[in-house]
């Protein structure tokens, strides 16, 4: 299989699944070595080994949404071969799937939003390719009147 390689030219491509594999664990996706994060959430503003600036990714709620996904599949199909297998009550039903659904998504949550940040250190999003994209967030139509409606 051939490896995905986006974001520039072939000498300095980068992974994207070493990228991400590498944000899952926690680490820098450029070395490998230093934190990706300095709280559960909170990702560290550069990379203490290789100086790899982080404080400009944008992973905004893509992790919570694939955390979603992921555990609704999870857990919607264990609960319906449960409830398919044998005569469960609805209180145990729930203090099951209910318990967890929070853990496993606490649990996911910091490894998803670590490859989030890989992937878009791989693609070079977000300035994460040496240039800013302020660009996409300034308001055309202020530019344009001067007076800032459309
Ligand atoms: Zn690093």
């Amino acid at each position: 299989m051939e490896e995905i390689r986006l974001g520039g030219g072939e000498q300095n491509a980068r992974s994207v699944w070493r990228a991400m594999g590498r944000g899952f664990m926690g680490r820098c996706p450029h070395c490998g070595e230093g934190k990706l994060f300095r709280a559960f959430l909170k990702v560290n503003d550069r990379c203490e080994n290789c100086g790899e600036e982080y404080h400009h990714h944008r992973a905004d709620d893509l992790p919570a949404y694939i955390v979603i996904v992921i555990v609704g599949h999870l857990i919607v199909s264990k609960f319906v071969l449960l409830e398919a297998a044998m005569d469960v009550s609805i209180w145990t039903q729930m203090a099951i799937w209910g318990s967890l659904t929070v853990v496993v998504s606490v649990a996911l949550l910091q490894p998803v939003k670590g490859a989030v940040v890989g992937l878009q250190w791989a693609n070079r999003l977000h300035g994460f390719g040496g240039d800013t994209d302020d660009h996409f967030y300034r308001p055309k139509a202020a530019e344009a009147t001067g007076d800032g409606r459309e």
